[in-house]
C-alpha cells in the first residue's frame, strides 16, 4: 500500500487537520479549510470549504425559477 507522506517534514500522513480560515478575493469572501500536517503543522493544501460550496450550490438549485 502506498503511505502518503507530508511534503514538509516526510512523515507518514494517516490524519490531517482541518482548519477553517477566511479567504478573501475580489468576488467576496468565502469560508476556507486548510488541511495541515499533524506533525509540524504546516499546510499541505487549502481550498474553499466544500460543505459551503455544497450549501451554496442547493440554495442556488432551490431558488431557481
Ligand atoms: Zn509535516
Amino acid at each position: 500500500m502506498t503511505q502518503a507522506l507530508c511534503p514538509h517534514c516526510n512523515a507518514a500522513l494517516l490524519t490531517l487537520k482541518i482548519v477553517g480560515l477566511d479567504g478573501i478575493s475580489n468576488n467576496g469572501s468565502y469560508h476556507c479549510v486548510a488541511y495541515v500536517c499533524p506533525s509540524c503543522n504546516r499546510a499541505i493544501s487549502a481550498q474553499i470549504d466544500p460543505v459551503e460550496i455544497e450549501d451554496r450550490l442547493i440554495n442556488a438549485i432551490r431558488n431557481r425559477d
